[in-house]
């Protein structure tokens, strides 16, 4: 027993890039960590830009029976298992709660209807593309281009157009209500939400639910739409990406890792939980490695 014993650490974490290598989207570099973080019971959040469908497969391998938040903030998933209760208008998926901060994916499938007169022939959407399309658009085997559209709260844009017409295409988006968030391949058109309004409502269900403990957060990610989720937390780490540049945060007390990917992951998140850690389960990764 030590000072930490009223500590409950909470670890979010980014999934492409951070938790899974961008190359390879292995992460066993991770995985002795993540089986002692199981064993102390601290959680592992994940944060992701993917569909709950996407991210299922994950969490099934990773036996990670934790919340997890989708589509870049969209929404939070919690097993009911997880919290008795929730407060707010949650609603009920199969054996989780979901608390969604974006209006469903049919909203944004019908302003972008409104929109296909003016910019005609300049963008597709998943819904227009259909499964065979996605496959075409990003490589994806077909479950995995089916899992990726089983979408909740968004639709993905490909833009055929120029960079102007494409500011234009995203500022009568926006004057319509929606959020566009550049990913990578695609704009994703959605509500007013961003990874760090998701994490920020999800630390306040653990303080109520754990009343009397302090919270310690901790969040991973690599790229520019993790920045709202690290600027929310109490320890935000950088992962170093083989393909991005380092994110600028405003938050004074932020790890870059010297290694990419996975095993940045690590380096980061065993460095910063080993003084809070005070019972390790086994002689194990958490601790006596510096
Ligand atoms: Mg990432």
């Amino acid at each position: 027993m030590n000072g930490f014993m009223h500590q409950k650490i909470l670890i979010f974490t980014d999934v492409d890039g951070s938790l899974l290598d961008h190359h390879s989207y292995s992460y066993s570099a991770a995985e002795p960590l993540l089986e002692d973080l199981r064993t102390a019971d601290v959680p592992v959040i994940p944060v992701t830009s993917k569909t709950r469908a996407e991210l299922q497969v994950l969490r099934t391998e990773l036996q990670n029976r934790h919340p997890f938040i989708v589509e870049n903030g969209a929404a939070v998933f919690i097993p009911k298992a997880c919290f008795p209760e929730l407060v707010g208008n949650a609603d009920t998926v199969d054996d989780l709660f979901c608390y969604a901060f974006s209006e469903p994916r049919a909203y944004w499938q019908a302003l972008l209807k409104e929109l296909e007169t003016e910019f005609e022939h300049l963008f597709t959407t998943f819904e227009k593309a259909g499964v065979k399309g996605i496959m075409e658009m990003t490589g994806l085997s077909r479950a995995a281009a089916e899992r990726a559209n089983q979408r909740d709260f968004s639709e993905p844009v490909s833009w055929l157009g120029d960079e102007k017409s494409k500011q234009a295409f995203i500022a009568a988006v926006e004057a319509r209500g929606a959020t566009v968030l550049q990913g990578g391949r695609f704009l994703h058109i959605t509500g007013g939400c961003d990874k760090g309004k998701a994490v920020q409502w999800l630390c306040q269900q653990y303080q109520d639910h754990y009343a009397g403990l302090d919270l310690l957060t901790l969040a991973a990610g690599d790229s520019h739409n993790d920045i709202a989720m690290l600027e929310v937390v109490d320890k935000p780490i950088i992962i170093r990406s083989p393909i991005q540049t380092i994110p600028t945060l405003k938050h004074r007390d932020v790890y870059i890792t010297n290694k990419y990917g996975p095993e940045g992951w690590v380096e980061a998140v065993s460095k910063l939980i080993a003084p809070t850690i005070s019972c390790p389960p086994s002689n194990n990764s958490l601790l006596g490695n510096d």
